[in-house]
Order: C-alpha cells, then structure tokens, then sequence
C-alpha cells in the first residue's frame, strides 16, 4: 500500500514537472512570436516613410522587444548571473516603453504635432534616470535590494526585493499608461466618424492591458514571481498590429493627408497658440524663400518682423489679398485663414494657405475689359458708357457742377457701307474710336453707344465750352479720310450738344440729358449733316451742305 502510495506520488510530481516543463515553452513560444511581430512593426514603419510618429512608434516596439528577449532570457535562464544579466538587458528598453507609448498617442491623436525637444527631456527625465540606476544598481541598490532564485517544478524564478527607485518608476509607468488611455479614449469620444472612433477605441484599449499587468505586478504580494505586464505586452501588439492592418489607419489616412498637406501647390502655414508656427508645407517654404525669408518654428512676429505688412496679413483671421514683386514682375497671392479647433481668445489656432492667383487675376482683367469696351472702336461699350455716365452725373449734382454730353452719329453711314463694303465701313468706325480717344481729355467719358453713334460725357464743361469741342471734333472728323483697299473714304458727322448746370436743371438721369442730346442731334441731321446742334441753344456752326464727301481712286 505504502510503496503504491510512493509510485503514485512519483508518477503525480513526474507529470507536473512535465507540464511545467511544456508551459515554459509555451510562453516561451508565444513570447517570441510576439518579438517577432515587434520586429516587423518596426520594420514595417520605418519603410513607410520617416516622420515623427512613425519613429516614435518604431522606437516604442523595439523597446517592447527588448523588455520581451529579456523576459524570454530569464524564463530560460537556470542560474542567478545569467538572471540577472538578462534582467539587466531588459532595462535597456523597459525605462521608455510607457513614456514611448505616451508620446506614440500624443501624435497619432494629432494632440501634438511634432516632438519637440523640450516636451523630450521634460518626459525622459525619470526613464533616463531609471536606465543609468538601473544599470548602477550593484553600486547602490536603490533599484533591487536583494537577488533570489528560487526553484518551482524545474522552473527557476527571479525574486527581487524592490528598492525605492523601483517604485518611481513603476509610479511613472503607471502615470504614462494611464495618460496613454486616457488620450486614446478622449480621442474616441471627440470623433465622431464611426471607423476612426472604433480606431481609437481599439487603442485605448491596448493601452488599458499593460497597465492592468503593471497593477498586477505591484498588488503581487510576493517580490517577483511572474512578470504580468511582459506576458499581456503580446496581446497588446496583437490589438495594435491588428488596429494598424485591418484599419490601414497608419498608411492610408496619415499619408494621404501628409501627402496632400507636403505637396499642395497652395501653401500651407499652421499657426499655434501665440501665432508660433507650428508646422508647413513645401509650397509656404518656397514662397517665403522668394522673399528671402527662411521658415522655422519661431513665432511669425519674429519671422516677419522687417515685414509689417505681410505680418499683419498673416495675423489676421479673415481672407487677404496682397501683391508682391518677385524677381521684377507684380504677382498677387490670396491669404486665406481657416480656424482650426475651438477658438479660443489668446490661442488661436489657425491654418494659413497662400494661393498665387497671378494667373485668374489676369483672365479677370481680361474678362473685365471683353464685358466693357466695345472691341470695334476701343471705346467702352453702351452699358459701360451708361454706367459710367450716370456716376458723373449723380457727381456733378451732388457737386453742383456742370456736365456736357455730345451724342455723334456718322452721316450717311448706309452709303459707306453700299458702296465700300461692310468691312471699310468697320474701318471708318475704327477711326472714329481712334478720333474720339485722341480728341477728349482721359477724364471724360466715352463710348460706342449703337453701330455708328458714339457720344461723350464731358466732365466739368458748360453747353458752350462743349459746343466748341464738338465743332473742333466735326472739323477733325471731316478732314480725316480712311484708306480701305486702295480707297479714300471721307466721312462726316452731325453731333448734338446737351448739358446741366448743378440743381438748376430738372433732368433726374442721364437719360434725360442723352434725350437732349438726340433730339439735337436730329435737328443737326434735318438741318443738312456734318453740323452741331445744342439743346436750347439757337447756336449752330454754318457748315457746307451735308455731301458724303468720298474720293475714289
Ligand atoms: P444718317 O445720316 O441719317 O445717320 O444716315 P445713316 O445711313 O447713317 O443711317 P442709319 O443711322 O439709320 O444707318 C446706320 C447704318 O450703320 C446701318 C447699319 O448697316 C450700319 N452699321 C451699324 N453698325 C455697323 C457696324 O458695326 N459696321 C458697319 N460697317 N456698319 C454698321
Ligand atoms: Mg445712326
Ligand atoms: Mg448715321
């Protein structure tokens, strides 16, 4: 009975030893696999481009490798140096996992933009120092207090009793991770697109096990027994490759907006709290070197201190236009403003672009001039004119100034056309554009106003002051001839002369004074031709009887 009893213990303690044995290369399995796949994530990242987030994060999983061929070390390790050795391996990387972690969420929620070299000492401090303790700890043992191994089935496990320093760390573990998930829930709760949402949740989430293993690790009464936080790390790496795959979120997202922001044509300027510049584009960088002003990631007030004017147009929250030489010719840029999160006084937030709209600024001209001069005659064409015409009326009223307007009809212009051909007769209206252009002053105002009637606003200048320009302006008309196709064509007009003094007159428009200019120019026609007529006024030129004065060659 007794040496049954003893077989059965036998067979009992050889079955244990054996699925101790089996478990430790399970973990061991799984723990390599997972360095693996840390492996490959850095990997992975580092040949998608090299940007701030993806170093970071290609730092933080070969960190979690360390820790994790550390951890697969001491598991296999039968001796206390060997332990040690490897516990000491681990620490190379271990100290900046959680703060890694932290500074990976920072970006990838886009809470910060860029790693600064400030915000990088500031966390660093207590992992730095952990490092070097750590590796001093024979010297002080402010780390570890104490070494043990102790043996459990064939498994030899690594007892550590804790020193102070170890318990800073572990506090700042713990503060990391628990501002890792934190950023990754709020970041969650902030979107409101169901994908990225489920995103952030998922990486939360992630954030949420090592820290449940670190919690574990400390509540352990015992020293040390098994390391939680480097068994769940795995787990963690399987949400966070699976995040990274299945939602292509790194990849596709991230670069396609990176894309779109570096390679814009329309530069891009990000302006923080402070107007400090936060990040930009190619295009920024290239326009600000035309002026011979290098970007960086001082504040615009300093960068454009010798620029007022173009400061004061990149401080302010709505759209601008300037013009600027560069390299001898006049361009144009529209700066355009768009606020970027909460606005809130004092930290502005703000996403500067710069379009160069040289190009549209010139077909506008163009479009300009095409809808308001008459092509023909090159004066402006009837709605122009009226236009116009009507602003240095309303002005010579309000002024209670004197306005003149000669109304020009060319004499028999049927006949030019019947016997020259239609295009003489656009020749003969040519040089009548050309005659009125040459014959008034730049500040009155004159257009094409049907197919050969023209008339003139003449600006400050009483009926009898006009009478006389008119009668100047016939005289030159009648003496000028037009070669059309080895032709001479002579050509007259008949004008008729209106005007307005101040309030005296009870005319409303401008219509009314074109009014009187037609019916005077109608008595010019009845009265012969080739003559000027004034409204209200007796006052004729005595000319030569109306004739289409034309010399053939
Ligand atoms: P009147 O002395 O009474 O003004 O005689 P007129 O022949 O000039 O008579 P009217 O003003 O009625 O005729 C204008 C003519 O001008 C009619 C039309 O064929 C011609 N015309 C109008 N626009 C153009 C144009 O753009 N080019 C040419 N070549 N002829 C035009
Ligand atoms: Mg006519
Ligand atoms: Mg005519």
């Amino acid at each position: 009975m007794v040496e049954l009893a003893i077989i059965y213990r036998k067979i009992t303690w050889n079955s244990i030893y054996a699925e101790v044995f089996y478990l430790k290369i399970l973990f061991s399995l799984y723990l390599i696999l997972a360095v693996i796949l840390t492996q490959f994530l850095a990997a992975y990242c580092f040949s998608k481009g090299r940007n701030s987030y993806r170093r970071t994060f290609s730092a933080l999983v070969l960190c979690i490798s360390v820790y994790l061929i550390g951890y697969i070390m001491i598991i296999n390790s039968s001796n206390l140096q060997e332990m040690i050795f490897w516990n000491q391996f681990q620490y190379l990387g271990l100290p900046f996992v959680s703060v890694l972690w932290l500074l990976v969420a920072l970006l990838h929620t886009k809470t910060i933009n860029k790693v600064r070299s400030r915000t990088v000492i500031l966390l660093f401090i207590v992992p730095v120092i952990t490092f070097f303790i750590r590796i001093t700890n024979s010297w002080h043992h402010l780390f570890y207090k104490d070494w043990e191994i102790r043996q459990f089935f064939g498994y030899y496990d690594l007892y550590m009793e804790r020193g102070i320093w170890y318990y800073v760390h572990i506090s700042f573990v713990i503060l990391f991770l628990l501002l890792t998930m934190i950023i990754y829930f709020l970041a969650y709760l902030k979107h409101k697109d169901r994908y990225t949402k489920f995103h952030f949740l998922i990486f939360s989430f992630a954030s949420l096990l090592p820290l449940a293993g670190v919690l574990l690790l400390i509540l352990n009464s015992r020293e040390r027994s098994i390391d939680y936080a480097a068994l769940i790390m795995p787990i963690s790496l399987f949400i966070i490759s699976f995040g990274i795959f299945k939602y292509d979120f790194l990849e596709m997202r991230t670069l396609a907006r990176e894309t779109i922001f570096e390679n814009n044509l329309v530069g891009m300027i990000i302006l923080g709290p402070g107007y400090r510049i936060i990040d930009y584009n190619n295009a920024a960088k290239k326009f600000f070197r035309k002026l011979n002003i290098s970007l960086d990631n001082s504040t615009i007030d300093h960068i454009l201190k010798e620029e007022p004017e173009l400061l004061e147009t990149f401080k302010s929250e709505t759209t601008k236009d300037i013009s600027i030489v560069i390299d001898g010719e006049e361009r144009f840029f529209e700066i355009d403003a768009v606020a970027l999160g909460d606005i809130q006084v004092g930290s502005t937030k703000m996403l500067k672009t710069i379009r160069d709209v040289t190009d549209e600024k010139k077909v506008q001209k163009r479009l300009e001039v095409l809808a308001t001069i008459d092509s023909l005659s090159g004066l402006y064409n009837r709605a122009e004119f009226m236009n116009l015409a009507q602003r240095a009326f309303v002005s010579a009223k309000k002024q209670n100034g004197e306005l003149a307007l000669l109304m020009m009809d060319l004499d028999q212009f049927k006949k030019i056309n019947d016997t020259f051909g239609h295009a003489a007769g656009d020749e003969v209206i040519r040089e009548m554009g050309r005659i009125i252009m040459n014959g008034f002053r730049k500040t009155d105002v004159a257009g094409r106003v049907g197919g050969e009637e023209f008339a003139v606003v003449l600006k400050n200048t009483s009926l009898k002051e006009a009478h006389k320009k008119a009668e100047k302006i016939r005289k030159t008309v009648a003496g000028k001839k037009v070669v059309y196709d080895g032709q001479e064509i002579s050509f007259t007009i008949s004008i008729g002369v209106a005007a307005i003094c101040g309030d005296t007159d009870n005319i409303k428009g401008i219509e009314d004074i074109l009014k009187k200019a037609d019916e005077a120019l109608y008595m010019a026609k009845a009265k012969g031709r080739n003559r000027v007529v004034s409204f209200g006024s007796v006052k004729e030129e005595k000319t030569v009887p109306t004739q289409l004065g034309q010399n053939t060659n």
